[in-house]
């Protein structure tokens, strides 16, 4: 390293000059997405957005500053670390973190001002107690099962828990909330019932005299097909992400996905017929084909099952790619030699230098008319857009736009 010259290249290059290989995120369709929201829902019921898991690999605070100034007032997280981030971050909207944290952390709850879920007794008296000793008050939310048997007090129980725990100074009861199992499938009994068991713990906690405060239940696809769970307030996640909870909500709303996937061609070569390409040899050259390499790979969330399985666009044109994905690179082939018999195939021949060293790829998103969407590229691997977004977002470095 050349001391002298003393510059900092991890700050000064942009991300995709530092890897051929990015995510874009697109703030303008994020606040389309929350603004679609808005006009879906009515303007009384309030907005949190869920960036748990680092905005579902969409960049938590960049998402949380984008989806406040676009009409969210909460802001939802998993756990203690992602609310301090944020707070870090310069995040100052109410922070709640959606299922009940440990007890060695109610301190830093408290400094950071951020609101638990509550659903333990134990959890409960720690926050109380953490309080007590700051001479605050800790605002909570209580979290009931109505069903889906994750976390959540039972909802035949959740007037007597606040019995046990309101008589704690320390603590204050600032909303209620439930969470759907079933609000994305084409049965709609499972998510009935949590609805009527909700209401009934709702009615208890009236029933003694305390105000359940906020209430709140629906995620997206609540929100996006049954007014009757909006309550006070809807937590978003995938809706706001561009993203489809199931196919069912998209006769409902039309969401601009926020993520593509982006990477250029690092290496360009002939195979000859018969040779094996990548680990294993899983893809051999069929002769007349050229492979081009991107520095992509399951690493980065483009999962080793999807092998010989996907498609990459450049230039509007879809290539298949070839070959075992690699950690850190996969391959997709381009046809060099038509097939004279097709007129398309020799079109696509006069195209073929669309690929080059440099190139940009698509291995999500828009090229041209063509779409490869993280719906397509879940549906291969057998999990949901959810999970796709999410490893995308691990290691690859975002590029926001808008
Ligand atoms: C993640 C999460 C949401 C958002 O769910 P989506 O399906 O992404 O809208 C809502 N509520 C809770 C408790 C969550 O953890």
């Amino acid at each position: 390293m050349n001391e002298q010259a003393n510059v900092n290249y991890a700050e000064t290059l942009l991300p995709y000059e530092r890897r051929w290989a990015w995510a874009q995120i697109n703030r303008e369709a994020i606040r389309t997405n929350l603004k679609t929201m808005r006009k879906h829902i009515g303007p009384d019921t309030m907005i949190l957005t869920a960036v748990k898991a680092d905005g579902y690999g969409h960049g938590a605070a960049e998402v949380a500053k984008v989806a406040l100034s676009a009409g969210s007032k909460y802001i939802g997280v998993a756990c203690v670390t992602e609310g301090i981030k944020l707070r870090q971050a310069g995040i100052k909207a109410p922070i709640i973190i959606l299922s009940e944290p440990p007890v060695s952390s109610a301190e830093a709850i408290l400094y950071y001002d951020m609101v638990p879920a509550v659903h333990t007794v134990e959890f409960a008296l720690a926050l109380g107690e953490a309080a007590a000793r700051a001479g605050v008050i800790a605002p909570f939310h209580l979290k009931v099962d109505s069903g889906m048997h994750r976390v959540g007090v039972h909802y035949t129980d959740a007037g007597d828990f606040l019995r046990t725990v309101s008589f704690h100074e320390g603590l204050e009861l600032q909303g209620t909330f439930t969470h759907f199992a079933t609000a994305d499938m084409v049965d709609s009994y499972g998510f009935k019932t949590q609805m009527e068991r909700f209401e009934h713990a709702l009615e208890n906690i009236r029933y003694m005299g305390l105000n359940p405060g906020i209430v709140h239940a629906a995620n997206s696809a609540a929100a996006i097909r049954f007014k009757r769970s909006h309550y006070d307030m809807v937590r978003l996640g995938i809706a706001v992400y561009g993203l489809h909870p199931s196919s069912l909500t998209r006769e409902h709303v039309r969401l601009e996905p926020a993520m593509s996937v982006h990477a250029r061609v690092n290496a360009l070569k002939q195979v000859p017929l018969g040779e094996g390409v990548s680990y294993g040899f899983t893809y051999r050259s069929p002769g007349n084909v050229e492979i081009a390499t991107i520095p992509i790979g399951y690493g980065d969330g483009l999962a080793r099952v999807l092998s010989n399985k996907m498609d990459v666009l450049v230039a509007g044109q879809r290539y298949p790619q070839v070959g075992t994905i690699c950690m850190d690179m996969c391959m997709f082939e381009i046809r060099t030699r038509p097939n004279m018999t097709s007129v398309r195939s020799v079109q696509l021949a006069a195209e073929r230098k669309l690929v080059d060293y440099g190139s940009e790829v698509i291995i999500v998103g828009k090229s041209q008319g063509q779409e490869i969407s993280l719906d397509d590229l879940a549906a291969q691997v057998g999990t949901i857009n959810y999970d796709m977004a999410c490893m995308f977002g691990r290691r690859l470095e975002r590029v926001y736009i808008n």
